[in-house]
């Protein structure tokens, strides 16, 4: 069974949401002309604001880090959105020496050793060609949903970073059968991993199938506590100050 087939319904105020969800990103390109990126995961939410964002020709840029231990299905999204939508996907990666020597000294499987080497394994591979590619940027845009874990309940449609740039979130309100609805009703193309009941999808080490019934992202750290599954790219301070503290690159 497909993930459109699984998850995606009509329901009442679907237009209105959808029509929010333009509106935040006019607004947001007006407010932000030439200095606004989408950093994409590459997960539903994100290919449906991509999507909004060629749809109305919105001069946004699109960009996505390749941590190096992506899936392949997940890596081959971005031509596949560069052919469908006639747009360039910028493409930043970790500083490869970084990834070489974090490997050397704590080994290949070192996220699953503490939280701490899972948060600067993070740092290495996400943080800081993240910092890189929101330089200059004076407000980015995020397919975080209030429906997808208790740490994301109260996010808002745009909040400032811990870096003075505003962070826009289109799809706050919008259920998973929205994202799923949007997808069906425009033909998006999205990770085939969804059809494997992965909801949220990560680097494959740290990504797992979920079993019905589980929370929308068990699959991801699934062996850490439930309040530290969050890679730093959407905490404030606390999570970027663990990371400084031990060393890791920012
Ligand atoms: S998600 Fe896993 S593999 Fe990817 S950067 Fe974080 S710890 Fe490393």
């Amino acid at each position: 069974m497909s993930a459109i087939e699984l998850y995606a319904r009509a329901s009442v105020g679907f237009d209105e949401r959808v029509a929010h969800a333009v509106a935040v990103l006019e607004s947001a390109a007006a407010e932000h002309a030439g200095r606004i990126v989408q950093a994409t995961s590459l997960g539903a939410e994100d290919m449906v604001i991509t999507d909004l964002i060629a749809r109305h020709g919105l001069p946004i840029t699109v960009a996505t880090l390749q941590t190096g231990a992506l899936h392949d299905q997940t890596t081959a999204l971005i031509p596949r959105i560069e052919t469908r939508y006639g747009i360039e996907v910028e493409v930043f990666k970790p500083v490869e020496e970084s990834v070489v020597h974090f490997v050397q000294k704590n080994g290949e499987r070192a996220m699953y050793e503490s939280i701490e080497l899972r948060k600067a394994c993070c740092a290495t591979r996400k943080l800081e060609p993240l910092a890189r590619m929101l330089a200059g940027a004076g407000a980015w845009i995020t397919g975080l949903r209030r429906e997808q874990s208790d740490t994301r309940a109260v996010v808002p449609f745009s909040e400032p970073d811990d870096k003075g740039r505003i962070k826009f979130n289109p799809l706050a309100d919008w259920s998973w059968a929205d994202v799923w609805h949007y997808i069906a009703a425009h033909d998006v193309p999205y990770n085939p991993l969804h059809d494997e009941f992965m909801p949220s999808i990560g680097c494959a080490p740290c990504t797992r199938a979920i079993a019905v019934g589980e929370p929308f992202r068990a699959g991801r750290w699934w062996w850490e506590d439930e309040k530290a599954k969050e890679c730093g790219l959407h905490v404030k301070d606390t999570a970027v100050s663990t990371v400084s503290a031990i060393g890791a690159p920012r």
